[in-house]
């Protein structure tokens, strides 16, 4: 009935649906696609609508929902609330917006289960990294000393009574780019349903939710890419629904110097970018966990990557570790 589906392509991930064999009760949906670029980069919905109509009002009100979490959260924007709270007086409590204070929340779960691996107030490094991409120079050891001083998720404190939060020490800076995306995706989701478009997929380069799958399929069919970001054919491919998936890795953005190649991942205990070649892919039930996770795993690295994964309920994991020519693939126990 729907015929076949081309390809979606996006940064290394790519996700592509066929759809026959509807079913009567699903038979007037359609499939819709719709792009728009935010958080630096381009997020795709795909759904399935009985009519143009309510899939372009569905997909306006979802990518309005995003962009209202890009300026809450960018660090682009020095009026952002985000930004705003970085320049309140230390040590004072801050109350937030319901929204940022949970995203701070579960970035705080995160960082907690990955000892830190995760980390939002990572932003002077972060900046400072920027800085190297741009000029090709490393800082030097006492100004990135300076830098981690105001570095450490224990810093951050959140009373969630009182919805406040208070940065303990002077300069820290909130960088929320390792789960931003996954929670804007979320969102994204969840509004798509609250406008009777359950049938949906909300993805932002690597980081994926989906909804309830197409008519007459019990999965969406998601590929991730290749390590080196190529395309061609896709390493594997994931069958999932209500579930979400992000993929970490230094394919895309890093920066070279000396011949070594860092990530634009930081490792939070030596405010350098990431030197191993890891590509992570995260697989669980909601993008805000998934993109945070793949993150923290990443940084971990293959063995505390795992166990961390397989440490909590709905999550699962892929490795591939690239040595030279090689690749070589470690997985949780769980899969999907
Ligand atoms: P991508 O943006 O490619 O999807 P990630 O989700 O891994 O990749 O996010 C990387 C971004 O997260 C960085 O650009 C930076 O803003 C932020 N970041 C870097 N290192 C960390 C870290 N250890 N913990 C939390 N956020 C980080
Ligand atoms: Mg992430």
């Amino acid at each position: 009935m729907f015929g076949h589906f081309g390809v979606l392509t996006l940064l290394g991930v790519m996700t592509w649906l066929s759809g026959c064999c509807s079913t009567p009760l699903t038979q007037s949906l359609q499939r819709f696609e719709f792009k728009q670029p935010h958080m630096g980069t381009l997020f795709t919905i795909t759904l399935y609508a009985p009519d143009e109509v309510r899939a372009r009002n569905g997909a306006d009100a979802a990518f309005a929902k995003i962009a209202a979490l890009d300026r809450m959260m960018t660090d682009y924007d020095p009026e952002s609330e985000l930004m705003q709270l970085s320049r309140k007086p230390v040590g004072d409590p801050v109350t937030v917006s319901d929204e940022l204070f949970d995203i701070l929340q579960q970035s705080q779960r995160v960082a907690e289960l990955s000892d830190g691996a995760f980390d939002v107030t990572i932003g002077p490094v972060v900046r400072q990294w920027r800085r190297t991409r741009r000029t090709g120079i490393l800082p030097a050891p006492e100004a990135l000393a300076r830098l981690r001083s105001a570095v450490g998720w224990q810093k951050l404190k959140l009373d969630p009574r009182n919805k406040t939060v208070t940065l303990t020490v002077p300069e820290m800076q909130l960088d929320l780019g390792g789960i931003a995306k996954g929670y804007a995706a979320d969102q994204a989701l969840a509004v798509l349903k609250g406008q009777g478009l359950p049938r949906a997929l909300v993805a932002a380069s690597g980081d994926i939710a989906v909804g309830e799958p197409p008519p007459g399929k019990r999965n969406w069919r998601v590929a991730v890419g290749k390590l080196d970001g190529k395309d061609g054919q896709p390493a594997r491919i994931l069958f999932l629904n209500h579930a979400a998936v992000s993929t970490s890795g230094d394919a895309e953005q890093f920066v070279e110097i000396g011949g070594q190649r860092y990530s634009h991942i930081i490792d939070p205990r030596t405010g350098v970018g990431l030197t191993e070649r890891l590509q992570v892919t995260v697989i669980g039930r909601r993008a805000t966990d998934t993109d945070a996770f793949a993150t923290a795993t990443s940084v971990l690295g293959v063995e505390r990557g795992v166990a961390l994964l397989e440490s909590q309920p709905d999550l699962a994991g892929i490795f591939v570790r690239k040595n030279g020519g090689d690749s070589k693939i470690f997985r949780t126990k769980r899969s999907y």
